[in-house]
């Protein structure tokens, strides 16, 4: 495999990383994976626990000893190897949503929210939830919502239907995107404001299955309600009106984190499918020796490869200028790396036949959880329009 680094201070982190990853981890993945999800929460503390006492917590933020955040190429490349197992991302606290939740109030909080929210979900003492989706409206355009908080006295009266809203069950506090000014220019409408989960108003309908799987806790997708929901007017984060553009600049690093835990599937997804192609017997040979499967291995390894090089330009790009400038890499790897991941995946459970369709291996898992990614943070079509409307912008017609 290709490895870049970017800097000392990754090259010391990667090795600690990967043997924390392998020996903590990926050790216990199949015993976890098995257990009912309480129980598993509880091995998973534990390896929080540990986690935090290697120094191997939230890498993406600055240290309390004043050293800087790991540059996002170099947090790109921890990322992936997190995503070699399905629980990587949340033992060392960089699971999303509360990674995004992490950045933004980082850059944005006021100093009553960061004691409040930000410190202990630094801590890995709360988990928080991004609540902006809506079931009555089209998702792909953000613009299109009906959450109004409408101001009243030293509060924030919220009324509005949303879904989708990751890790709601057990979160602490919700990130709500709400209206707040219909009437500005349809880019300054809504606002950000915190919302805990224990104020009056704030119900949780259910964990919305997904997949099969009913959803709990990290891996829940909440159908939540806010009814006359009252929360202080120095809930909002940042400015009134910044809503959308503290959306976006969440979602563009949001979206390398992605691609790099897809690569990290996929790249886990290739590893499985060799060690089974080369196990397998079929009478006069193995697997590994038919050309179909040494086709899948060579492809795969020649994408996973292009792309993860493709999304470290891209975060390169997000460091040196910003996630605005990069917004066409963004998009293009958004809709690729998913297609990457989806096709190592698919190429891996056909590799190991009825096994690969079991809770035997971390595929099934992956392949179920991660159907998603073409759809959240802007499907597939979405981006490609966007990507394909910015690259006509330079062609006249011919005359
Ligand atoms: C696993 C998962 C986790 C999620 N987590 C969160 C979360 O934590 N918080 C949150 O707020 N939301 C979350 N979402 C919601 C997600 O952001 C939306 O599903 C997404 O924005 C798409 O919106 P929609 O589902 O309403 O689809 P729609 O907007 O109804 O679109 C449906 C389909 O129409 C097509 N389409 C849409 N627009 C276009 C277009 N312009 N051109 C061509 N085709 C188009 C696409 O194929 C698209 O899949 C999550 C979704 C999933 C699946």
């Amino acid at each position: 495999m290709i490895e870049i680094f970017s800097s000392p201070r990754l090259k010391q982190l990667l090795p600690v990383y990967r043997s924390f990853i392998q020996e903590e981890i990926i050790s216990q993945e199949m015993r976890l994976l098995s257990m009912p999800f309480k129980e598993a929460a509880v091995v998973l503390d534990d390896l929080r626990a540990k986690a935090k006492a290697f120094g191997l917590w939230t890498p993406f933020l600055p240290e309390s000893n004043g050293s800087p955040a790991l540059p996002l190429p170099a947090f790109a490349q921890l990322s992936e190897w997190m995503a070699r197992t399905p629980f990587g991302h949340y033992v060392f606290n960089c699971q999303a949503p509360d990674i995004g939740n992490m950045e933004l109030l980082d850059r944005h909080a006021s100093s009553f929210q960061r004691l409040t929210f930000l410190q202990p979900l630094e801590h890995g003492q709360i988990r928080s939830c991004f609540s902006m989706t809506e079931p009555g409206r089209a998702g792909s355009n953000p613009l299109l919502m009906d959450t109004t908080a409408v101001e009243d006295g030293d509060e924030w009266v919220i009324n509005g239907h949303k879904w989708f809203t990751t890790a709601a069950d057990g979160a602490q506090f919700a990130v709500v995107m709400a209206i707040t000014d219909p009437a500005a220019p349809p880019y300054e409408r809504a606002s950000l404001i915190i919302v805990p989960i224990d104020t009056p108003g704030f119900n949780l309908v259910r964990n919305i299955p997904v997949m099969g799987e009913a959803g709990e806790g990290y891996h829940s997708h909440g159908e939540i309600r806010y009814t006359n929901c009252r929360v202080p007017k120095h809930h909002l984060i940042g400015v009134r009106g910044s809503g959308f553009r503290l959306a976006q600049e969440r979602l563009g690093p949001g979206r390398i984190h992605h691609c790099m835990r897809w690569i990290g599937i996929a790249e886990r997804a290739l590893d499985l499918m060799c060690s089974r192609a080369v196990s397998r017997n079929l009478g006069k040979d193995r697997l590994a020796d038919r050309d179909t499967v040494r086709h899948w291995i060579a492809e795969s390894r020649a994408s996973i490869d292009a792309a993860r090089y493709y999304v470290l330009h891209v975060a390169h790009q997000i460091e040196e200028e910003d996630a605005r400038s990069a917004r066409d890499g963004i998009s293009a790897i958004k809709f690729h790396v998913a297609k990457v991941m989806h096709e190592v995946l698919d190429r891996s459970i056909q590799v190991h036949g009825a096994l690969g369709l079991t809770e035997d291996t971390p595929l099934s898992y992956w392949y179920r959880h991660e159907r998603g990614a073409r759809i959240y943070d802007g499907p597939d079509e979405v981006h490609k329009s966007s990507l394909a409307r910015s690259i006509l912008k330079k062609y006249e017609p011919e005359q």
